[in-house]
This record gives structure tokens, sequence and C-alpha cells, in this order.
């Protein structure tokens, strides 16, 4: 059975998506836990950072670089901002689809929940 991000990139349901090329989609979380909440997944199906292998790299490579663009675009490099990937269930992964979560828009405080 698909998963929600699965389906967001089927397009089988909405999201606010913020960007989106060949390779990649970003979209606003919907439940933001900071002013700027955004997910950046691959289109390839890949479950998390563990199961990313060498031949993904060149997807890892332009995740990166558009979580750059992303954050530019959002104005985010000026003051910073984080990048995290939950893991497995003790990494607090709910969905299982690599994917990125951009925080930023206040000073973010380092809190293991
Ligand atoms: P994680 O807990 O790291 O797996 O993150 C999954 C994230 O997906 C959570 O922050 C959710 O709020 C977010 N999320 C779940 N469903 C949707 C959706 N339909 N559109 C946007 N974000 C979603």
């Amino acid at each position: 059975m698909k998963n929600i991000f699965q389906k967001i990139i089927d397009k089988e349901i909405p999201a606010d998506i913020v960007y989106e090329d060949e390779k990649t989609l970003a979209f606003k979380d919907i439940n933001p836990i900071a002013p700027i909440h955004i997910l950046v997944i691959p289109k390839k199906t890949i479950k998390n950072l563990q199961d990313i292998s060498p031949e993904d790299n060149e997807i890892i490579i332009h995740l990166i670089s558009t979580i750059q663009k992303i954050a530019a675009n959002q104005g985010l490099d000026i003051n910073g901002y984080r990048v995290i990937t939950n893991i497995g269930d003790y990494g607090g992964q709910t969905v299982y689809h690599l994917h990125f979560h951009i925080l930023g828009g206040r000073p973010l405080k380092w809190e293991v929940l």
C-alpha cells in the first residue's frame, strides 16, 4: 500500500508544494513545529537514511542542493536553520519515505525529545 508521501508524489492527495523537479519534491509540513517547516523528499522510494545505497549518491547530493535552494528562497540562510531526518521507531520516524525536515524562522533549542 502507498504511504502518504508516495500519494503526494503521485498527486493523489494535495500538499502545499514549495519546490518540485524530476528527482525531488518539497512541501510544507501539515503539522509545523517552527514558523517554517518544510519536508524535502526524493521521488525515488527510499525508506530512510539507513536505506540509502551508493547508487543513490546523485539523488542525495541533489536533495542537499535542493535544501540549500529552498533555505535561501525562504530567507533561512541569513540566520540559519536546522535539517533533521528521523530514522525508524526510536528515531521518531512516522512516514517511511526518506524525508528531511527544514526547520527555521526562529532560534531553535537543542532538545532530544
Ligand atoms: P517523521 O515523523 O520524521 O516521519 O515526519 C513525518 C512528517 O510528515 C510529520 O512532521 C508530519 O506532520 C508530516 N506529514 C504527515 N502527513 C502529511 C501531509 N499529508 N502533508 C504534509 N506533511 C505531512
